[in-house]
């Protein structure tokens, strides 16, 4: 049985190569940018007054110059007005270009305004102040996001600025989610006595869709005819195929067999953690790649948040964060497997502190909406302390 770093690495060096795409600048959120984006101009583009007041030669204040005839006003948009003279002043609005001659903006507030005169109140005055320089911010032609850049609302505003009415992205993969088992019944019929409704489908899908990602969603009885048909079948229309159940060790635990028959080379099975221990790897000779997850709800979960969402990101070629948290109470656990700790975090002076949580076990969803994530204990040891640092794993955004 490998381990969970073994089974991390096995799974990040297949990785999906993902075609780029182009997306309306609207559509790009949350999307990773494939190609570099550039200033068009300088940023700004030119000295831009960023308070509302007056524009003045710096040096007729430091001269002692307290009172400026108003010569005119500089509204947003305009052409540059020329300051006639350092006696003078010209009223300037937030956006406008500071007028030709001027240095330095002081703010209404901190001037009187009488009969077509400004006085300035007994306030320091820098030079250049409420001025933001042309191509301070960045020079044109300069790169502004580099390709593998999430985009975020503050990154759509920056292609905006710069005229990007079309993105190139990563094309999501394909992604199928099938669950398995004949105990499984949709979210909107009625359970007999012995039947579940299918919650790991709606978790997959809700988890690929808080990413960004669309996926196909199929169940498949426990019958190996139609597990291999079904599997050779979605095999052929996807990029990745999440799955959940039918991987452990029961009479009607198809889903290994049928991934081999449709041509899915198995690379491990098992891995020594808790939850989530028959966890089920393989890839295609032309793709898909299939993780096939554990069927117990806890298991599916973390499965596809420690393995799963990281080999998405990576091969999107974007950024995967990590995080650690600090434990709060002791915690034992004894068996020589990885285990994933379920725990309420709470911030305290900057600090993450993990509280554990651990649930009823694999099977207790219900746990799962008072938790934040988990905790990734490693198998080597039986007794972690409070104060002791782990890998933490959030789900919640
Ligand atoms: P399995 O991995 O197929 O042995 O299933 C393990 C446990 O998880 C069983 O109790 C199943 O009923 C349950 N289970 C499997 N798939 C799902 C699913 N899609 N939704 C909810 N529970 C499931
Ligand atoms: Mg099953």
């Amino acid at each position: 049985m490998i381990s969970v770093d073994q089974a991390t690495a096995i799974t990040l060096s297949h990785l999906f190569s993902p075609p780029v795409l182009k997306v309306p600048l609207r559509d790009a959120v949350n999307h990773v940018l494939a190609t570099p984006v550039f200033a068009d101009r300088d940023f700004p583009p030119f000295d831009r007054v960023t308070m509302d007041g007056v524009a003045i030669a710096y040096k007729a204040w430091e001269e002692g110059r307290r009172t400026f005839v108003i010569a005119g006003v500089q509204g947003a948009g305009a052409s540059q007005m020329d300051l006639p003279g350092s006696e003078v002043c010209i009223e300037v609005m937030t956006g406008a270009v500071l007028p030709r001659g001027a240095d330095t903006v002081i703010r209404y507030e901190d001037l009187t305004m009488n009969n077509g005169m400004a006085t300035v109140a007994d306030v320091i005055v820098d030079k250049y102040q409420n001025v933001h320089h042309r191509g301070s911010d960045a020079a044109a032609g300069s790169a502004l996001l580099s390709p593998g850049q999430r985009i975020s609302p503050a990154e759509v505003a920056l292609m905006a600025s710069v005229g990007i009415t079309s993105v190139d992205v990563r094309a999501w993969p394909r992604v199928a989610v099938l669950s398995s088992g004949d105990e499984l019944v949709a979210v909107e019929e009625q359970p007999g006595p012995f039947q579940i409704r299918r919650s790991n489908t709606e978790a997959l899908v809700s988890a690929l869709r808080s990413m960004g990602i669309e996926a196909e969603a199929g169940h498949l009885p426990d019958d190996a005819d139609i597990i291999k048909r079904e599997i050779g079948r979605t095999a052929a229309e996807c990029d990745v195929m999440i799955l959940s159940g039918g991987v452990s060790k029961g009479k009607y635990d198809y889903i290994p067999d049928a991934l081999e028959a449709a041509g899915i080379r198995k690379l491990f099975h098992q891995v020594s953690q808790r939850p989530g221990k028959p966890f089920w790897f393989g890839v295609g000779s032309r793709g898909p790649v299939a993780f096939a997850l554990p069927g117990n709800p806890v298991s599916t979960f973390m499965c596809f948040y420690r393995y799963v969402r990281p080999w998405l990101l990576h091969s999107l070629g974007t950024e995967v964060k990590s995080q650690a948290a600090v434990l709060a109470e002791d915690f034992k656990f004894a068996p020589a497997l990885t285990y994933f700790l379920q725990v309420r975090v709470s911030g305290d002076g900057g600090v993450m502190k993990a509280w554990p949580a651990a649930g009823g076990g694999s099977g207790d969803f219900a746990n799962l909406a008072s938790v934040d994530g988990f905790l990734e204990l490693p198998s080597d040891r039986e007794v972690f302390r409070a104060g002791e640092v782990f890998p933490f794993l959030a789900f919640r955004p």
